[in-house]
């Protein structure tokens, strides 16, 4: 299954991507992961992001859209793949049907924007490997670890109040159109992101006719 996730920042994406990933057994491509590890190793991309990045505003879509072709030509692509973060506007949309990518499911995680503030102050992130925890939410097992790879759990730098109201509003402005694309063709699904994880995640596999 080829499958992409659309929804507001901190609605759940990289969470439920994870879960998808390990039931489908394909790999999620999360593009903030890969640029916020570009912006680590100060590669090229990497240092010309990171301002644009850390103001809650979108990376050029020529970039991206080169970013993400190079990836998904990657061999473990062919047996499927979760897309996080990308397409994020029309532009890039039509760019990855046009480059000849088949997308068999788009999942709208669906959060109110009063939500998103509170949740985005908790959220954490592994400083290595980039996975997603919440300090009231998604706890990991040892505090300040990540259960995965022991990684150092830190706070995003766009994760603060002033960026947050903005990534909401190019949310709404740039990446929300992009559902009214794939319902026309016949391929979008919704659901609702919840308080709890679990709630979240059965609503998830309801939407995409997986067993709950
Ligand atoms: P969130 O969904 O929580 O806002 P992401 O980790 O997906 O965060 O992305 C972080 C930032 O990376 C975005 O605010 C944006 O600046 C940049 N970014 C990620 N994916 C894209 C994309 N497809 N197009 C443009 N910018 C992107
Ligand atoms: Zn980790």
């Amino acid at each position: 299954m080829n499958l992409v996730l659309v929804g507001p920042p901190g609605a759940g994406k990289g969470t439920q991507g994870e879960i998808l990933s390990k039931r489908l057994g394909v790999d999620t491509i999360s593009t903030g992961v890969m640029l916020r590890t570009a912006i680590k190793e100060q590669t090229e991309i990497g240092k010309n992001v990171e301002k644009i990045i850390n103001a809650g505003n979108l990376v050029p879509d020529d970039v991206m859209v080169e970013l993400i072709k190079e990836r998904l030509a990657k061999p473990d692509c062919a047996k499927g793949f979760i897309l996080d973060g990308f397409p994020r506007t029309t532009a890039q949309a039509v760019a990855l049907t046009e480059s000849g990518v088949k997308i068999d499911k788009v999942l709208s995680l669906e959060v109110d924007d009063d939500k998103i503030v509170e949740r985005l102050s908790s959220r954490r992130e592994c400083r290595k490997c980039g996975a997603p925890y919440n300090v009231i939410s998604n706890k990991p097992e040892i505090e300040g670890k990540c259960d995965k790879c022991g990684g150092d759990l830190i706070q995003r730098a766009d994760d603060n109040p002033e960026t947050i109201q903005n990534r909401l509003n190019v949310y709404h402005e740039q990446t929300e159109p992009i559902k009214a694309y794939y319902e026309k063709k016949g391929i979008l699904v919704t659901a609702q992101g919840e308080e709890k994880l679990e709630d979240t995640t059965s609503n998830v596999a309801k939407a995409l006719g997986l067993e709950v």
